[in-house]
């Protein structure tokens, strides 16, 4: 039998429409994208039909630029904040993933005035503190639409409407929201990821509010506005597109679904309480600890679920987690948390045999 897979948030599984749009660009159309001949045409013409895709899903009057992660995509936004004269200050929420904090954090090494902004115990930043971080040297303030291990979904209207009186661009990395919920429309620099979205992995985007510079991180043969030097995969770029256009027609029915997963593991796990904010979280993600528990050995006990202790990279990394110490949680407590993640393709038989398997190894466990 296959793990129950409810790890949603480290990746999801590739959506068969996606996995049927990118194949033809992996056989017989193999043109280079940027060739000019008539198969060389062809797959440009596909690219461009992912972008519009997307763009489909993000607000006007800006582009997309593909790359090769999300985590590019952040790192090719934040040089936004070396194009504001007379501007060093980098403000970014104390929770943001290690894509945007630790990026953050180096040009903290690099002549940029770098401040972690705190949040309140249920994951939600403080505004005040925002507030008083913002003058006329804030060059960059870096809000997440949800964050990727409580699920907490950040005010980025009030925080853009804050960083844009003092003249600050606004980077929203919205890579565990893009096609989930609403975007942000105030955002100037949104960055977004293929393999969240049931698309590909190896391929991310930013998109860039018209007038703003951004310059490169890669240099070479000028693909991509100049901006991203590299040949383009057709196949990664339609896998994107068709992910992204599949999103925005199943919006409302994914949320529906994931809602009602959401609902049915919260009776389930009724004994464990919920790391984060009740009411500003997206459905899909469950954080969730147990007062005792060493998630370590229930991890390893409960092989027939893939689920994750606080986030993937920190639990692979061995660190505790810092977005539940930055909630004020002791150490203890974030080693008894587990993140659930529910996606597309779980059904309702998934979410009770994970509940009955962790909720028997836990029992087990502390008795
Ligand atoms: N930002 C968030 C919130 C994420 O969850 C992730 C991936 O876990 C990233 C950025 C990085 O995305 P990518 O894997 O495309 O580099």
């Amino acid at each position: 039998m296959n793990p129950v897979y409810l790890d949603n948030q480290a990746t999801t599984p590739l959506a068969p429409e996606v996995f049927d749009a990118m194949l033809p660009w992996l056989k017989d159309s193999f043109g280079n994208p940027h060739s000019p001949h008539m198969m060389g045409r062809k797959a440009a013409a596909a690219v461009e039909v992912a972008r519009e895709q997307i763009a489909g899903l993000l607000p006007r009057g800006g582009r997309v630029i593909f790359t090769g992660s999300a985590t590019e995509a952040i790192n090719l936004a934040m040089g936004a904040a070396r194009t504001q004269p007379g501007r060093n200050g980098i403000a970014v929420i104390d929770t943001e993933h290690a894509a945007v904090r630790d990026t953050a954090l180096w040009y903290g090494t690099q002549g940029f005035e770098t401040r972690l902004l705190p949040v309140d115990p249920q994951g939600l930043l403080l505004l005040e503190e925002l507030e008083a971080s913002l003058g006329p040297q804030s060059a960059l303030v870096g809000a997440m639409l949800v964050n990727n291990e409580i699920g907490v979904i950040q005010p980025i209207e009030r925080i853009a409407a804050m960083a844009h009186r003092v003249g600050a661009l606004v980077l929203c990395d919205a890579v565990q929201g893009f096609g989930r919920i609403a975007l942000p429309q105030q955002a100037d620099l949104i960055a977004l990821s293929g393999h969240k979205i049931y698309g590909p992995k190896g391929i991310g985007a930013l998109w860039v509010r018209d007038g703003i510079d951004i310059p490169p991180l890669i240099h070479g043969g000028g693909q991509e506005q100049g901006i991203r030097s590299g040949t383009l995969s057709p196949a990664l770029c339609a896998g994107l597109g068709a992910a992204a256009q599949l999103c925005a027609e199943r919006q409302d029915a994914d949320l529906a679904h994931i809602t009602s997963l959401a609902d049915k593991a919260r009776s389930l796990f009724a004994d464990w309480t919920v790391n984060g904010s009740l009411d500003q979280r997206y459905a899909g993600n469950l954080n969730i600890r147990r007062e005792g528990l060493d998630v370590a050995r229930l991890m390893s006990d409960v092989r027939a679920v893939a689920f994750s202790a606080g986030s993937a990279c920190a639990s692979g990394s061995g660190r505790p987690s810092h977005v539940l110490a930055a909630l004020g949680l002791e150490p203890a407590a974030i080693k008894s948390s587990i993140r659930l993640g529910f996606g597309r393709y779980n059904n309702v038989e998934d979410v009770e045999r994970a509940a009955g398997l962790i909720n028997q190894a836990a029992e087990k466990q502390l008795s």
